[in-house]
């Protein structure tokens, strides 16, 4: 053990946009023509928060958890998996304080949907939606988020000692 009670993580997460599937960030199903390709619902938010609290405990990351090789984790809940990543800290003797997420998308406008996925992490996490930043923002139509092929999360955890 270290001589500090907290502990800092970052995680950062991409999934391509296509046809057919649902948009799902922070738990909350977005409306939009098209949805985020991967294994589980591809919560690519729900993804960079998980790595961003598994990072803060030094215990790996959610590819390592949850390996997409496995068929068990082929369309899961991003969410379940957030709260099964929440249960591994606590098991290492780690709760967290607050997180603060960035979504990168060019389309949908995420705004509206904010309060909804700030109070589902909240709830996830066990902390008080006052502590859960949630920011979307475009890139200018630049690189794959720009041109609508993408979505990326950037987050950032802070965890301390239970
Ligand atoms: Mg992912």
């Amino acid at each position: 053990m270290g001589k500090c009670d907290f502990r800092v993580g970052f995680g950062f997460d991409v999934h391509r946009l296509v046809e057919g599937r649902d948009l799902w960030l922070c738990g909350v199903k977005i409306p939009h023509e098209l949805g985020l390709l991967g294994h589980s619902d591809a919560d690519v938010a729900a993804h960079a928060l998980s790595d961003a609290l598994l990072g803060a405990a030094a215990l790996r990351d959610i590819g390592y958890h949850f390996p997409d090789s496995d068929p068990a984790y082929k369309g899961a809940d991003s969410m379940v998996l957030l709260a099964e990543v929440c249960s591994k800290l606590r098991m290492a003797g780690w709760e967290p304080v607050n997180v603060d997420i960035t979504i990168s998308a060019e389309r949908p406008k995420l705004s509206p949907h904010i309060p909804a996925m700030q109070a589902r992490i909240a709830e996830v996490l066990g902390i008080e939606p006052d502590c859960v930043g949630l920011k979307a923002t475009t890139t200018e139509g630049l690189g794959f988020t720009g041109r609508r092929e993408g979505i990326a999360a950037q987050a950032v955890a802070l965890i301390c000692r239970i």
